[in-house]
C-alpha cells in the first residue's frame, strides 16, 4: 500500500548536536529542511556538557554566542587533574584563539533546546519530535527519502538528501547498508551522580587518578555527574562483588564524597557506557550522507564527540548548502563533506585510542593501593605550563576547525 508523502530538499534524522546544528545552518542558508527526532524532548541524562572553544567560535559566527551564554552555565579555563595525590594543571584554554578562550559546561538539553528554538525561527526549518526514521527509502540506487513514523501515523519523507544524524545506534546507516568498522577501547565507563556539598568539595571539575581507578568529576550546580572507568567487560565482575564493595572504592579516591555516595541504593543508580569507537569507510551513498556519531562514535577521551558533531555539521553546511538550495546536489558534493571531516575524526579517535592504551589501560591494570608517582608526561605538565596550550588545544579546538562559511539566504519557494 503506498504511504502518504512529505517533500523537502533536506531530511535529517536526528535532533542531536549534529542534526539541529545541520539543520539550523541549511534553514539558516535558505534549504528546506526537517529533522527527525524520535524523542519528544531534549531531557535526555547524560550524553556530556561540554560545549568546546570551537563552538564557541562558530556560535560567535552566527551571531548567537551572546545569547547562548545567557543560559545557566559554568565556565572552566583550566583542567585540573589529581594524578596519585598531586594537583596538576593539565590542560590551559585561556591562550586559545577561539571566540572565548574557556571550556562551557552546560546541560546538553539547554545546548539543543537553545539551538531548536532559534532553529524553529527560521521558515523553511521544521522539527518533529516523536517522530522517528524508520529506514530509508531507495529507488534506482539512490536514496530519496525516509520511512517515517510517529505515535498516530506512518507515512514518508522525499527529501534530494537525507542525513542520518542519529548517533551511534543509527537506523539510517544500518538501513543504508553503510558498514562500520569497530576500532576497539579496553574501557567502559559508569555514570552517576552525586549530591555537591559547595561547603566541603573543592569546586573543580576534573579527573582523580589512582592506581586502579579513576574518577571525572563534572559540576552540574546542586550535584557532581561522576564517570568512574572500569575495564571493558568488567561491570560484572563488580556487580557480583557487591554494592558496598564499589560505593568503598569510590570514596577509597575521593573521601569526602563518602557520605553522598550513600544515595547509591541499586545499580539502577549507575548506568553504564558501553565505550565504542567506530569508523565508517563510506560516509555516503547518492542521496544520504551520515555524520556525527553515525560516522564516527568517539571514546569519551577528552570529552569531544559533541565539538565534532557539530564541526561535521559546519561542513556538511559550508559545502552542501548552495547546490541543495539550487537542486544541483551531486554525489561528489557529498563525497567532499568526508574528505574534509573524515581525516580530524580519525586523527581525534587515534589519540583517544594512544590515550586509551598508553595511560588508562595500565592505570586501571595497577593494584589499587599501590605507591605511585606521575607519569612523565604529566611531570612535565606540572612543570612546564606551556606544555598545557597543547592538550588545550587538541581538546579544546581540535585538527582542522570549521567556520561557518554560507551566507544567510531567504527560504527559495
Ligand atoms: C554517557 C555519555 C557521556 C558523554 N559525554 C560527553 C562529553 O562530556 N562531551 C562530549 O563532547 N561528548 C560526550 N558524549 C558523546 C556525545 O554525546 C556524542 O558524541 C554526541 O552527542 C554526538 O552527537 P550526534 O548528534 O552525532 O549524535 P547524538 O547526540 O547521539 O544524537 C542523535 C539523536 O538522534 C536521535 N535518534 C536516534 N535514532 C533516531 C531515529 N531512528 N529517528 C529519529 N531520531 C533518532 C536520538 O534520540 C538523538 O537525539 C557522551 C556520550 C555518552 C553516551
Amino acid at each position: 500500500m503506498s504511504q502518504p508523502e512529505d517533500t523537502t530538499q533536506c531530511c535529517i534524522a536526528g535532533g542531536g548536536p549534529a542534526g539541529l546544528m545541520l539543520g539550523y545552518l541549511l534553514a539558516r542558508s535558505g534549504v528546506r529542511v526537517t529533522v527527525l527526532e524520535k524523542h519528544d524532548d531534549f531531557l535526555r541524562d547524560f550524553r556530556g556538557d561540554t560545549i568546546h572553544p570551537s563552538t564557541l567560535t562558530v556560535l560567535q559566527d552566527l551571531g548567537l554566542l551572546d545569547s547562548f551564554l545567557k543560559l545557566p552555565h559554568d565556565e572552566v579555563p583550566e583542567l585540573v587533574g589529581d594524578v596519585f595525590g598531586e594537583i596538576t594543571p593539565l590542560a590551559d584554554f585561556r591562550h586559545l584563539p577561539a571566540a572565548r578562550p574557556f571550556l562551557v559546561l552546560v546541560p546538553q538539553w539547554d545546548f539543543l533546546d537553545f539551538l531548536a528554538d532559534e532553529a524553529r525561527k527560521l521558515p523553511n526549518f521544521t522539527l518533529l519530535l516523536g517522530t522517528k526514521a524508520e529506514a530509508v527509502i531507495e529507488e534506482g540506487g539512490a536514496v530519496r527519502g525516509v520511512q517515517v513514523r510517529n505515535r498516530e501515523r506512518a507515512w514518508h519523507i522525499r527529501a534530494d538528501l537525507v542525513v542520518g544524524a542519529d548517533g551511534r545506534h543509527t537506523t539510517i546507516r544500518e538501513s543504508a547498508g553503510l558498514p562500520i568498522t569497530e576500532v576497539g577501547a579496553p574501557i567502559d565507563v559508569l555514570w552517576f551522580r552525586l549530591e555537591r556539598d559547595a561547603q566541603a568539595h573543592p569546586a573543580r571539575t576534573g579527573g582523580i587518578l589512582r592506581p586502579g581507578a579513576m574518577l571525572v568529576m563534572l559540576g552540574r550546580g546542586t550535584y557532581w555527574q561522576c564517570a568512574y572507568v572500569i575495564p571493558k567487560g568488567s561491570l560484572e565482575t563488580l556487580r557480583a562483588q557487591g554494592l558496598a564493595h564499589f560505593r568503598d572504592r569510590v570514596a577509597a579516591i575521593a573521601p569526602y564524597l563518602a557520605p553522598q555516595l550513600a544515595a547509591l541504593q541499586s545499580w539502577d543508580d549507575i548506568r553504564l557506557l558501553s565505550v565504542q569507537i567506530t569508523d565508517l569507510p563510506r560516509w555516503w551513498r547518492e542521496g544520504l550522507l551520515c555524520i556525527g556519531d553515525a560516522a564516527h562514535a568517539m571514546s569519551p577521551v577528552g570529552g569531544v564527540g559533541i565539538n565534532l558533531a557539530i564541526q561535521d555539521a559546519v561542513a556538511a553546511a559550508n559545502l552542501l548548502a548552495v547546490p541543495l538550495r539550487e537542486g544541483r546536489l551531486r554525489a561528489s558534493d557529498l563525497e567532499a563533506v568526508q574528505k574534509r571531516r573524515q581525516w580530524p575524526a580519525r586523527v581525534t579517535q587515534r589519540a583517544q585510542v594512544a590515550v586509551q592504551n598508553s595511560l588508562l589501560s595500565p592505570l586501571l591494570a595497577r593494584p589499587a593501593g599501590e605507591h605511585a608517582t606521575p607519569p612523565l608526561g604529566v611531570r612535565l605538565l606540572q612543570r612546564l605550563p606551556l606544555l598545557r596550550r597543547l592538550p588545550a588545544r587538541l581538546v579544546g579546538i581540535g585538527v582542522r576547525p570549521e567556520r561557518v562559511r554560507v551566507a544567510p539566504h531567504p527560504p527559495v519557494q
